[in-house]
């Protein structure tokens, strides 16, 4: 672990034992996303081994009401207060999420959300990120999610194409979705409704794109802008977090959180 990532991960466990990290949390929504949980790669900035997803999940539940991000939604959409809870996503659709996380996520009760890219699921498609490997991970198939939707997980829509809606023509993006949601009814029997955009930074969207997924049909559009949300959310301009790999202990994540906002 470098000497920064450790000093953050004491201070976290400093605050911790103070309580401060559990009073800090209850005035915000967050939302965190993982990509790979795998045990055979080594650990990068969206894989992370079974062993510290699990450390994650259980320090969740020791300091935020976990709610599925759905409930956290209709919270948002209902001007409900949602402060205090957290919700986990996973973005891309790789087949580790249905054989290690999921069996996790069952073991401690724990809802999460899976956004997929329809166009990668089924196929041996290698994505300009993993280029890099000797052995590219794999993605999941329909069966395996329909097999999560039967497990009540939620499946999300994470685009067809992996495209950048900060740069694409809003006819190009219209026909994504379009193909995305379509792909999702025909194989899940129901049009999805949560949608967490590729890449997920600032840049990568639009004001226009947003209003491009609004009238796509979905309920809300997911960052990845590193940052946590306010008690009383827009549900198109949610902020998530990216956990796996990237934060070493569940401590530097919440030394994180309070420093981002104080
Ligand atoms: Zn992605």
């Amino acid at each position: 672990m470098n000497a920064k990532k450790r000093l953050k991960s004491l201070m976290g466990r400093a605050a911790d034992a103070f309580g401060l990290l559990t009073r800090d949390f209850s005035s915000t929504m967050v939302i965190v996303t993982f990509h790979r949980v795998n045990d055979q790669m080594e650990p990068d900035g969206i894989t992370c081994s079974a062993a510290t997803f699990e450390t994650f999940c259980r320090f969740f539940q020791a300091h935020f009401k976990i709610m599925s991000l759905h409930q956290q939604i209709a919270g948002c959409r209902s001007g409900q207060n949602t402060a205090g809870t957290l919700s986990i996503t996973f973005d891309d659709g790789y087949r580790d999420n249905v054989e290690i996380a999921a069996p996790i996520l069952r073991r401690l009760g724990l809802p999460a959300t899976f956004f997929v890219v329809t166009g990668f699921i089924g196929t041996d498609y290698t994505a300009p990120w993993d280029a890099h490997l000797a052995r590219p991970p794999q993605w999941m198939d329909w069966n395996h999610l329909r097999s999560l939707r039967d497990q009540q997980f939620e499946i999300g829509a994470h685009t067809d194409g992996h495209i950048d809606l900060g740069t694409a023509e809003p006819a190009a993006i219209q026909a994504d979705l379009a193909r995305c949601r379509a792909k999702l009814q025909a194989e899940l029997g129901a049009p999805p409704r949560l949608f967490a955009y590729p890449f997920g930074g600032r840049e990568h969207i639009r004001p226009a794109s947003v209003e491009l997924v609004r009238q796509a049909g979905f309920e809300c559009c997911l960052s990845s802008c590193g940052s946590v949300n306010g008690p009383v959310a827009d549900p198109f301009q949610l902020n998530r977090i990216n956990v796996g790999g990237w934060f070493e202990t569940p401590h530097q994540l919440g030394m994180e959180i309070m420093l981002r906002r104080a």
